[in-house]
């Protein structure tokens, strides 16, 4: 079923974009930032990804420009292609996100959104002739790395279901790019940890800050020691913009911070930006983490041009300040002394 709900009487000049997912933490920035650089904007949503309250909250300052148009979708069962005709390039996010659920009964939901609605997404982009699908991958296709960067030659072992359905995801729509006479070529970005304002609740960044506002604690998950490399989501949309433009046929690239840190470096450093310290205890290490990831950003710079901007104290002082704002999550009033 297809329903728009928001639209215009006129139709103004502009490169147009369908961005799935656009309802999304990631989505609704690089929709913000595709309107902002003069593109007209089509964001196909389920909206069932986050409580109803999330999702007007992702979407408040989309939702009265009229260059921005959302439409109501599944992409796993809803006819897409009249979606996409007179569309130069898709920005493909939807997906059902989350290590942890994949291992369990809601694996049918990564299948459907992850795999079959990648597959029918550029299936329709080459029948209604779009030019360029930038995907949506992630570090965990890689799993495991401990002997430093990561580079896109390295072998995929998925450590969870979840990364497992990623791999699909762009492995698909490689596959489609690769097909003799496809009109949509693919650069797919393998994200590493995406943080910022509108995290999604559930991930560790919103968990800590949280933790330090509030005085609850936060279970680290293993020993702590686990590192990770930590993508501001304004890098991570600004690799979407320059992937929308590069001469590419069928690419994977990396989009990272190319530095890490361990779990409980990040605690220290979250105390440190918020004035309060993030209380902490340990539980069992989980199903599916990876001991690290790390970014080579090697091929990011020579195809794309990508280079971080944003260094992880900056960025969690920005996430920390909207969670705090009016606009945040909840109101998060500190606890305690
Ligand atoms: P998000 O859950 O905030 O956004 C995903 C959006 O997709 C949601 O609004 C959801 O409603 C929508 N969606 C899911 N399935 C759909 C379907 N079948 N049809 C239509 N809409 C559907 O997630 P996010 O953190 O913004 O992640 C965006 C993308 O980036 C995902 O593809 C995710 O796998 C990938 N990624 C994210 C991170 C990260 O750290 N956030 C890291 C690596 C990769």
């Amino acid at each position: 079923m297809i329903s728009g709900d928001s639209g215009t009487t006129t139709v103004p000049a502009g490169r147009r974009a369908v961005v799935t997912g656009a309802a999304g933490f990631i989505g609704s920035h690089l929709c913000e930032a595709l309107l902002a650089a003069g593109w007209l904007v089509t964001g196909v949503d389920h909206l069932c990804g986050h409580p109803a309250e999330v999702t007007a909250r992702n979407l408040r300052t989309l939702r009265p420009d009229p260059r921005f148009v959302l439409v109501r979708a599944d992409l796993a069962t809803a006819e897409l292609e009249p979606l996409l005709y007179g569309t130069d390039t898709v920005f493909h996010l939807a997906a059902r996100p989350g290590v942890r659920a994949s291992w369990g009964e809601d694996f049918a939901e990564y299948a459907d959104s992850n795999v079959l609605g990648t597959h029918r997404l550029l299936d329709a982009a080459g029948r209604a002739g779009v030019r360029r699908a930038v995907i949506s991958s992630s570090s965990s296709v890689y799993g495991g790395a401990e002997d430093g960067a990561t580079a896109e030659s390295r072998l995929p072992a998925p450590l969870s279901p979840y990364g497992a359905t990623k791999l699909m995801t762009e492995q698909l729509a490689l596959a489609h790019a690769r097909r003799p006479g496809a009109v949509t070529s693919v650069v797919a970005l393998r994200y590493f940890t995406v943080y910022g304002p509108r995290q999604r609740e559930e991930m560790a960044i919103t968990r800590m800050i949280e933790s330090a506002l509030t005085g609850r604690p936060f279970t680290v998950y293993g020993d702590g020691l686990q590192r990770r490399d930590f993508t501001f989501v304004s890098d991570a949309v600004r690799a979407n913009l320059l992937a929308a433009e590069v001469d590419a046929r069928a690419v994977a690239v990396n989009t990272g911070s190319g530095k890490t840190v361990t779990v409980l470096e990040l605690i220290r450093l979250i105390g440190e930006v918020v004035g309060r310290p993030v209380r902490y205890e340990h539980g069992p290490a989980a199903d599916g983490d990876a001991r690290s990831t790390h970014a080579d950003l090697t091929a990011a710079a020579e195809l794309l041009a990508y280079a971080p901007t944003v260094d992880l104290r900056t960025g969690l002082r920005h996430q920390a300040e909207w969670m705090r704002s009016a606009a945040g999550p909840r109101a998060l009033q500190p606890v305690g002394g």
